[in-house]
């Protein structure tokens, strides 16, 4: 049987970002300097792919710091922690490893500056995301308010609406978190503007590969997990664009056939914590049911990397 044609345009920059491979990075090198098990807390990245290779390295997930004995190392995930888990660690007398990316740290280090110089902070960001709680989480209760919506905007507040500064999670929409500042600035037109957007590098151009495609396909698959945000976002993303189907798929065996007959231009895109690995299996799922093209649709070239812990760059010893 002839398979039907179909041309497979893949978004470049995809998948991994810097931060992310930097964190998957130290869990490798933290297994191989004091051996299993290493303990994580949370996922390391929103990737279940990744969370069970590494698990069958030997690291162990937990949730929270309790979970883990004192005797063995433990590892903060790259969305960041509150100040009080590593300041619990310390009490505990634990080896802890920091793999918070460093681009949500320079948010942290923002929050911490305007909070020095009196003012309060806004955060635009997902309520119960381990980032927004991390980020939270660096200054007293009460000192950051949140907001997820424009409509949010209208309720807030503030102690002094000329004593204000904004501060964002690293991976939300573009689009929707620019309308979020306009009604912040209409409502608090002296709040603090940060001099570059806390939107990454990596969020951004993926988000901008997804709407470049979008004119070409039909339909879009993005590859990441239910509980990654920058994935969901890049689903958001091609909705918008237009796209009439856009699904979030973990992996081939999570595609939706059905609502891809007749269609013979997709979309593929990968969030900043999926592997290149389910990207090549997506491809030959297609490869089997379409004669398939791939086209690469490249925007821009990604040469971000970040160094991983001095503590890990130094000779093996035991805790
Ligand atoms: S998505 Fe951005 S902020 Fe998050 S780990 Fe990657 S580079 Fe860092």
């Amino acid at each position: 049987m002839t398979k039907p044609p179909l041309t497979l345009y893949l978004a470049a920059p995809r998948g991994f970002c810097a931060g992310v491979d930097r964190a998957i990075k130290i869990v490798e090198m933290a297994l191989e300097k004091w051996g299993a098990p290493v303990y994580v807390r949370h996922e390391i990245v929103h990737n279940k792919f990744v969370v069970d290779r590494l698990r069958d390295m030997g690291a162990v997930f937990v949730e929270e710091l309790d979970e883990a004995p004192t005797d063995r190392p433990v590892i903060f995930s790259a969305h960041g922690v509150p100040k009080s888990v590593p300041a619990e660690a310390e009490r505990r007398n634990m080896v802890y490893v920091d793999a918070t990316c460093p681009l949500v740290s320079k948010v942290h280090l923002e929050a911490e500056r305007h909070h020095e110089n009196g003012l309060q902070m806004i955060m635009i960001g997902h309520a119960g995301h381990p980032e927004t709680i991390g980020t939270m989480g660096q200054l007293p209760e009460g000192e950051v308010l949140l907001v997820e919506t424009v409509e949010d905007v209208a309720g807030l507040e503030v102690r002094d609406p000329g004593r204000l500064a904004y501060i964002t999670q690293t991976t939300l929409s573009i689009d929707d978190t620019a309308a979020i500042v306009a009604a912040l600035r209409e409502r608090f037109p002296a709040i603090n503007i940060p001099r570059k957007e806390d939107i990454c590098y990596a969020t951004t151009n993926r988000q901008g590969a997804v709407k470049a495609l979008s004119d070409r396909i039909e339909a879009l698959l993005v590859i990441g997990a239910p509980n990654s945000s920058n994935s969901r976002r890049l689903v958001e993303v091609g909705r918008a664009a237009g796209c009439r189907v856009a699904q979030l798929v973990q992996r081939a065996t999570e595609i939706d056939w059905d609502s891809l007959q007749g269609v013979t231009a997709v979309g593929v895109a990968a969030g900043a914590s999926a592997p290149e690995v389910l990207v090549d299996e997506v491809i030959a799922a297609f490869r089997e049911r379409f004669d398939t093209t791939v086209e690469l649709v490249e925007t821009v070239k990604e040469r971000v990397e970040f160094k991983v812990p001095r503590i890990l760059r130094e000779a093996a010893e035991t805790p």
